[in-house]
């Protein structure tokens, strides 16, 4: 017999998997998402014959990463390797009583955005829900992750059956139960998906947006194309004020290409009246590249503007997750 993983099952499936009533159920997913135990048989809070069933035809399902480093700020990035090869990235932060694990949703990526050196890699898959749960909870040392990012390799809209479901598993009560307001999916765009993620989730959401022209963003994001970015501040704009999450545009900041006065502009208004959040980043280059960030004293200069201007603004400071917002620049750091 085939035996199925826990690890990527909702609540709903592991009963329809066992049969169990729903005591059972919750006590089961308790021990894998919350305690994280390994062997079914240590399992608690289950009847003995429940257990042996439960061990014979399932088994726990997270899995350890392959290889790990740690960077000189104390963000440790670990490489995962799923069972049918493919490998994808995570990052751990802590800061204070703050735990941030940033995560991957495929391995490589579709989208070809020429900066970033996941989408050069190339698409090797999507990442199943277990692959992207285990990313939380197959961290050695991790402690209790008090918010999520997908912000690692890959697109998530692009697979978002699964990310959709990781999100649902990752903040029910039943599960890791880490809020919705703690876990924020970032995306380059990809329309019908947005929607469906706005409706389906309550989980935050962030736009990469590298331009505010759509001219200029389509030769650093080709889905800028098919997926103009108006467009989808338009479906955020709308949908912000029916759920309470965070909406945010992540603007990575390079000296000459995309932070002068016409770009500051452009982004006033494009940003203005929406009621969007504008996070600005500083660019990290990849191998090979010329481009590099603006200065501190320019990123201080376009938030005093955009703030004076009505546009909500901050700063995001140089850590391991912050470079990871620039989805994909900090898979091709690690590259
Ligand atoms: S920036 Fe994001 S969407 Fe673009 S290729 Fe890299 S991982 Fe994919």
């Amino acid at each position: 017999m085939i035996k199925t993983s826990l690890c990527g099952l909702t609540a709903d499936e592991i009963h329809d998997l066992t049969g169990s009533d729903r005591k059972h159920v919750i006590a089961i997913a308790n021990c894998l998402y919350k305690k994280k135990i390994s062997d079914i048989m240590l399992f608690q809070g289950i009847p003995g014959r429940v257990k042996k069933e439960l061990n014979e035809k399932s088994f726990p399902g997270i899995y350890l990463p392959v290889t790990s480093k740690r960077s000189s700020d104390g963000t440790m990035k670990f490489l995962f390797r799923n069972e049918s090869g493919q490998e994808f990235e995570t990052v751990l932060l802590t800061e204070k009583k703050r735990t941030t694990v940033c995560v991957s949703s495929q391995s490589g990526c579709r989208m070809g955005c020429p900066f970033c050196v996941t989408g050069q890699y190339g698409f090797r898959g999507n990442l199943s829900t277990r692959d992207i749960l285990t990313q939380v909870l197959g961290l050695p040392g991790s402690g209790k992750v008090t918010h999520v990012v997908f912000m690692g390799m890959g697109e998530p809209m692009d697979n978002l059956e699964n990310v959709l479901k990781a999100c649902y598993i990752l903040s029910a009560e039943w599960g890791p139960a880490i809020s919705s307001r703690n876990i924020t999916v970032s995306t380059v765009g990809i329309t019908p998906a947005v929607k469906s993620f706005l409706e389906q989730s309550a989980c935050n959401i962030a736009l990469s947006l590298y331009s505010p022209f759509p001219e200029e963003r389509y030769r650093t994001v080709p889905a800028e194309k098919k997926y103009p970015a108006h467009e989808i501040i338009d479906i955020m704009k709308n949908n912000r004020a029916r759920k309470k999450r965070r909406i945010s545009i992540a603007y990575i900041m390079i000296r000459n290409m995309n932070d002068t006065e016409k770009h500051l502009e452009g982004l006033k208004a494009l940003i203005h009246g929406t009621g969007i959040r504008i996070n600005l980043l500083p660019y990290h280059a990849i191998a090979g590249d010329n481009n590099i960030s603006s200065s501190p004293s320019r990123m201080q200069y376009f938030k005093h503007q955009l703030v004076i201007s009505g546009v909500s603004a901050s700063i995001r400071k140089s850590k391991g997750v912050d470079v990871s917002a620039a989805c994909g620049l900090l898979a091709s750091e690690l590259k």
